[in-house]
């Protein structure tokens, strides 16, 4: 993951841009209800001294990587949103 969208996940967690808000909070629920399934969670772990819920796969922080709408789980599990899909009705 880029530094880039480490950024860009970390302010949408903290404060998403208004026009996005509601995208990106039903797409991180959606992802995180897959990744609480995922046998590569965190919370598999035995012995882990990291706090937050990741990604042993890619080691990303989960509440973080799902708000990033350009991300994309690296077993394919979920996928990046092409925001300006989204867009094209707003104009
Ligand atoms: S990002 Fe993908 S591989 Fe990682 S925990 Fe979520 S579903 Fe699993």
């Amino acid at each position: 993951m880029s530094w880039t969208n480490i950024i860009t996940g970390w302010r949408n967690h903290f404060i998403p841009p208004e026009e996005l808000k509601e995208v990106i909070k039903q797409v991180s629920e959606e992802r995180l209800t897959i990744c609480e399934q995922c046998p590569l969670h965190s919370k598999h772990l035995k012995n882990s001294l990291r706090p937050d819920a990741h990604c042993t796969s890619c080691g990303c922080t989960l509440i973080m990587k799902t708000k990033v709408l350009a991300e994309q789980c690296p077993t394919g599990k979920w996928k990046a949103i092409d925001i300006n899909i989204n867009n094209q009705n707003e104009h």
